[in-house]
C-alpha cells in the first residue's frame, strides 16, 4: 500500500493510476477504522480495480475542541487493516495541506445543513462538505462509498455531487450493527464499562415502534440525553449524549 501525504501527488498518482486502470473506489475516513469502515471499503474493492482510502480527522467539521481532542486514533492499526484487506493507495494530508488557504473557501449548504445533526453542531456540515469535496476532487474516483450510519451526511454530500455535476457516483452502504443492535462507531471507544451496557438500548428503543415521546422518556430513564429525534421522509433520525459522548443512529420507517 503507498502512503500519500501531499494532495498535489496523490492527485497526479491517481490521475496516473486511471490511466491503466478501468475504475477506481474511494472511500474516505478519520480512522479509528472498525467494521463499518471496513464493510465500506469491502464493497469498494468488490466494485472496483483499485481502491483507494483517505484517513484525514477533519478538524474544521469538529465545534467542540474536546471532541476533536478526544476522537480516537489508531493509525498503525489502521495501515495494518488496509494492508491486510487489499488498498492500493492511502491518503493521509496535512491540515496545512489541505487547508493552504486556512479555510476561506467553504462549501454552504443552505437547507438541510442547518437541521437534525447541524442544529446542535453548528459549522458542522459545511466542515464535512468543504472536505469531502477537496478530497473527491484530488481523488477523481469513479465512487465513493459513504455509510448509511451518517445518513444525514451521505444525502448532503451525494446532493453536493449532483448540484456541482461532480464525476464521482456516491455509493451508500449499509449500516453495520453490533450484535447488540448498537451502530458501530469511532467514538464508542470512548464510552465507560457502564455506558457501553446502556448503549445499545438507543437502537432498541428508536426501532421499537412506540411514538417519539415516549421514546424520550424512556431513553431518559435510561441515562441518555436526547439531542434529537425526529421523522425524514422514511426515516426516524436520532442523536442521544451518554455522558459527553454523542451517538446518532436512524432506521427505516416501515
Ligand atoms: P468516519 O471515519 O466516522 O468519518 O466514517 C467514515 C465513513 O464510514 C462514513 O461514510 C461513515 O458513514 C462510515 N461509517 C461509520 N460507521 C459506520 C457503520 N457503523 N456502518 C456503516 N458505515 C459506517
Amino acid at each position: 500500500m503507498r502512503i500519500i501525504r501531499d494532495p498535489r501527488a496523490w492527485k497526479e498518482t491517481l490521475r496516473d493510476q486511471r490511466k491503466k486502470t478501468v475504475s477506481i473506489g474511494f472511500v474516505p475516513t478519520m480512522g479509528a477504522l472498525h467494521r463499518g469502515h471496513m464493510s465500506l471499503i469491502e464493497r469498494s474493492i468488490e466494485e472496483n480495480d483499485v481502491t483507494a482510502v483517505s484517513i484525514f480527522l477533519n478538524p474544521t467539521q469538529f465545534n467542540n475542541a474536546d471532541d476533536l481532542k478526544n476522537y480516537p486514533s489508531t493509525f498503525e492499526e489502521d495501515c495494518r487493516l488496509l494492508e491486510a484487506i487489499g488498498v492500493e493507495l492511502l491518503f493521509t494530508p496535512t491540515y496545512d495541506d489541505i487547508y493552504a488557504d486556512g479555510f476561506t473557501y467553504q462549501v454552504n449548504e443552505t437547507e438541510l445543513t442547518g437541521r437534525f445533526c447541524g442544529a446542535a453542531r453548528p459549522g458542522h456540515f459545511t466542515g464535512v462538505l468543504t472536505i469531502v469535496l477537496k478530497l473527491l476532487i484530488l481523488t477523481a474516483a469513479d465512487r465513493a462509498y459513504f455509510g448509511e450510519k451518517d445518513w444525514q451526511q451521505y444525502r448532503l454530500i451525494d446532493g453536493m455531487a449532483k448540484s456541482l455535476f461532480l464525476d464521482t457516483q456516491i455509493i451508500p452502504c449499509e449500516l453495520i450493527r453490533e450484535e447488540s443492535g448498537l451502530a458501530l462507531s469511532s467514538r464508542n471507544a470512548l464510552l465507560s464499562l457502564a455506558q457501553r451496557k446502556i448503549a445499545p438500548y438507543f437502537h432498541q428503543i428508536i426501532s421499537s415502534g412506540i411514538t417519539i415521546d415516549q421514546m424520550e422518556q424512556l431513553l431518559v430513564e435510561h441515562g441518555f440525553r436526547v439531542d434529537y429525534i425526529e421523522e425524514w421522509e422514511d426515516r426516524l433520525l436520532a442523536a442521544v449524549f451518554l455522558g459527553e459522548v454523542r451517538l446518532i443512529d436512524n432506521v427505516r420507517i416501515s
